[in-house]
């Protein structure tokens, strides 16, 4: 199971942040909102991204 996120790093040649693949998912519960936190698989970075909660249930497995 792959998530790609918007990477605030990895920018293109117009500098907007890019989708990249997410690794080292976590995924978090707030509110009945559920979002995961990783590592941008590029450069690194963190990312961050909403999930459904569908989504969520698919990466929490
Ligand atoms: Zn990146």
């Amino acid at each position: 199971m792959e998530l790609k996120g918007l990477c605030m790093k990895c920018r293109d040649d117009n500098n907007k942040p890019t989708m990249q693949t997410m690794q080292n998912i976590t995924v978090e519960e707030k509110n009945n909102r559920f979002s995961a936190k990783g590592i941008c698989a590029v450069c690194g970075g963190n990312m961050f991204k909403f999930l459904s909660k569908d989504d969520a249930a698919k990466f929490r497995a």
